[in-house]
């Protein structure tokens, strides 16, 4: 995701209302009232849940109220260049994405909604396929980006919204959420909403980071180690910035969660050690 632009300067200033409107002690996952400042970071604090333990920072992004019409930042030169210039790495990644995606169904004809589709890669890659695309991209310079270099249209309306929910109700053969669910508001919500759009025997693919890994405990340690002063790894994992981390799932959370949504999980990857590591999960919708 591209980070420090214009556009998200102006969003840090819009965020207050949003942010203000929430009770941060209201658990995100669980919404139960149990939820209590644990870690304070330079711009930010993370919370944690007394009844199911998820971390999530007390920031929310603002979303533009007509996201078709959002033009405040047309791509300029210098923006259209560092998107480009990220592509090789994120492509790589989406590449193998596919892969997975094409070890379970094919394509072909098939209808396909990418949530979060960012410069529209992901999008172009199952259009090659022979899919039909739909995306979904807040950010009006990247659905500028993907409709100049490769001629789709994605979509400012976010899943919640009725043009998806009504327009769309069990209507995609795949929705993929490719590192979104630690970006978004309200990620809880926000799988039911693709569930929703979901047509029976249909596929939801996706992967997010873990918090239950070795990295994130030597950055716990070194907080406590510190008496609260060492915030520099956990930094690196939380950002209060527009379309940064607001959340990061234990596996377990994220399993009961899919399941207690309808979901079956066909299949899961993941792991303790490696740094970064995600979950990819690949689930369906009965
Ligand atoms: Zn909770």
């Amino acid at each position: 995701m591209l980070q420090e632009t214009q556009t998200d300067q102006k969003r840090v200033a819009a965020t207050g209302e949003q942010n203000s409107a929430y009770d941060f002690s209201r658990c995100k996952l669980c919404a139960t009232f149990a939820a209590s400042p644990k870690y304070k970071l330079k711009n930010t604090t993370v919370y944690a849940c007394a009844t199911c333990d998820f971390h999530f920072i007390n920031h929310l992004d603002s979303l533009p109220p007509a996201p078709q019409g959002d033009v405040t930042t047309p791509l300029d030169r210098k923006t259209r260049e560092y998107i480009e210039g990220k592509l090789p790495a994120s492509g790589k990644q989406l590449k193998e994405n596919m892969l997975l995606v094409k070890r379970h169904l094919s394509l072909s004809g098939s209808h396909c909604l990418d949530i979060g589709a960012g410069a529209g890669l992901f999008a172009q890659l199952l259009t090659e396929e022979g899919a039909f695309v739909h995306g979904i991209e807040p950010q009006g310079i990247f659905r500028e980006f993907a409709q100049q270099k490769f001629g789709i249209a994605l979509n400012g309306e976010t899943i919640e919204t009725q043009h998806w929910q009504q327009g769309f109700a069990g209507f995609f053969d795949v929705v993929t959420l490719w590192d979104v669910l630690e970006h978004l508001n309200f990620p809880a919500e926000n799988l039911q909403n693709a569930y929703n759009v979901i047509k029976p025997g249909g596929w939801l693919f996706l992967d997010t980071p873990r918090r239950d890994t070795l990295y994130y405990r030597i950055s716990e340690w070194s907080y406590r180690l510190g008496s609260g002063a060492n915030t520099r790894l956990l930094e690196t994992l939380y950002s209060p910035l527009p379309f940064r981390h607001k959340q990061i799932f234990n596996l377990n959370q994220l399993l009961e969660l899919v399941g207690k949504i309808g979901f079956s999980v066909t299949s899961m990857q993941s792991s303790f050690f490696r740094s970064h590591n995600k979950i990819v999960l690949v689930c369906r919708k009965p």
